[in-house]
């Protein structure tokens, strides 16, 4: 999957303050398409799992937490190179600190409750969509 897809994901403050369809029109809008989506709400053992990286992070317990709080929204999406187009396009960590127009600068609450995952590398991101989605649920050009 490199180079063309990423893997994003609505987290549970924007998709349980409705924000999951502005933002993903926001990216369609840059010209990202949706190539596979789902909405689930992440067990404990799944959140720990995804940000398993973070593990000895003091913000992890906290952070899985936030994750499994409610609902989210997974997505794959494809773009010329889209891992780097999507963090360009969701903003800093902390919106504070986001350049205007991202995703995180008009729709974060906090450097926690930062409204979107984006996968950041093209390794990753084939990881991240793999554990959310099977290959035959994933959208690809013919
Ligand atoms: P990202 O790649 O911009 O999402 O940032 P990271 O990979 O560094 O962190 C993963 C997620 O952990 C972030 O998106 C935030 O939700 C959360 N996070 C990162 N840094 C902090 C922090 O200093 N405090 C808290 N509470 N959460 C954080």
């Amino acid at each position: 999957m490199a180079g063309d897809y990423t893997l994003t994901i609505i987290k549970p403050d924007a998709f349980n303050s409705g924000k999951a369809g502005k933002i993903t029109a926001h990216l369609e809008q840059q010209g990202f398409k949706i190539r596979a989506a789902r909405v689930m709400h992440l067990t404990d053992a799944e959140a720990g799992e995804f940000y398993a990286v973070h593990r000895e992070r003091p913000f992890y317990a906290s952070l899985c937490n936030f994750m499994t709080s409610g609902p989210c929204m997974p997505m794959v999406l494809e773009k010329t190179d889209a891992v780097a187009a999507l963090r360009v396009a969701i903003g800093a960590t902390d919106p504070a600190e986001a350049d205007a127009g991202t995703v995180r600068k008009l729709f974060a609450e906090s450097k926690e409750r930062n409204a979107i995952h984006a996968s950041d590398s093209d390794d990753n991101a084939a990881r991240e969509a793999r554990f959310f989605f099977s290959e035959s649920e994933i959208i690809r050009a013919r």
